[in-house]
């Protein structure tokens, strides 16, 4: 094995762009690319991607693809089971038999999240723990579970999944399942800045911009961030009782606030959780907002380590 020169091509295709980098096995960003989705449903999606994979490849030469793809995946037929309306027609497409016979090359398939999750167990806050939580605040709440640095998918693939968690609060936009009771609902990235517009009467996308406010001494804001961090810190005492994992790392795009979202989730979760899970180690994510991409790849990398082995 030549690990650390082998180059994979990671892929992370979003509600709103599809992106694709080449990536090395350490977790290097070579190049990378990207394109607004189409609406036009996954045949275009699907498109979109490989045109995206093509222009990489004019330039590099990859030994595999690795995807990280919204919904809920069928990992050994790479295809979406399920998917919410974050990307229209997207559910059933067959991800990896299409790539697979468009590129000609390996294609691994998993959920964005656990592709996330995967980089932190191989180069990330994850490397060498026996067990993680991993959080992922963004666009939608995700999650995902991983045991001796290994992801646990579950019998239906759901392992590790906490939009869907009940929570005792409504949120001002619906979860990605349409409930307004779920902590996605309540406490994603456009739940924050749709519980600000609320709030304060005027509506102020995307949440960065009420980040911003939050800095410049917005009281609604900081307000805002700060209860929907200890929403999650109390959620997260929960299921870290249930599933007693040896750290929890949070991350996703929202998670970039840092401390001020961070620290009253931790403040909450250490109230709220009994001891001694109370004492939990809680990492902000190590790879920041290339996580996805460089997710996937190492998804595609640890699929050939399998293979060959
Ligand atoms: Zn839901």
């Amino acid at each position: 094995m030549t690990h650390g020169q082998e180059r994979w091509i990671g892929v992370d295709i979003g509600g709103t762009k599809v992106a694709a980098a080449v990536v090395t096995s350490t977790g290097e960003v070579i190049e990378s690319v990207r394109a607004a989705t189409p609406a036009a449903g996954k045949a275009a999606v699907l498109d979109t991607t490989v045109a995206l994979i093509d222009q990489l490849r004019a330039e590099h030469t990859v030994d595999g693809i690795g995807v990280g793809a919204p919904g809920i995946i069928d990992r050994a037929a790479g295809r979406v089971l399920f998917a919410s309306d974050i990307l229209p027609g997207w559910m059933g497409a067959e991800v990896r038999g299409e790539l697979e016979a468009r590129t000609s090359l390996p294609v691994t398939v998993d959920n964005d999240v656990r592709a996330m999750a995967h980089g932190e167990n191989m180069i990330g806050v994850g490397y060498g723990r026996s067990s993680v939580l991993f959080v992922s605040i963004g666009t939608g709440i995700g999650g995902a579970l991983s045991v001796n640095g290994e992801l646990r998918h579950g019998a239906h693939g759901t392992a590790g999944e906490l939009a869907h968690l009940l929570v005792p609060a409504s949120g001002a936009i619906g979860c990605g399942c349409g409930r307004i009771d779920h902590l996605e609902a309540v406490a994603s990235g456009p739940a924050m800045a749709a519980e600000y517009a609320s709030r304060a009467g005027v509506s102020v996308q995307p949440l960065q911009k009420v980040v911003s406010l939050m800095h410049s001494g917005d009281p609604i804001a900081r307000a805002v961030i700060t209860d929907a961090g200890e929403l999650l810190g109390r959620v997260l005492a929960g299921v870290a009782t249930a599933f007693d994992p040896e750290v929890i790392v949070i991350g996703g795009g929202a998670a970039q606030i840092g401390p001020d979202l961070l620290s009253p989730l931790v403040a909450a979760f250490r109230l709220e959780a009994m001891r001694p899970i109370a004492d939990t180690a809680i990492l902000p994510a190590h790879l920041g907002t290339d996580a996805p991409l460089v997710g996937a790849a190492l998804l595609a990398a640890a699929t050939r380590t399998e293979v060959s082995r």
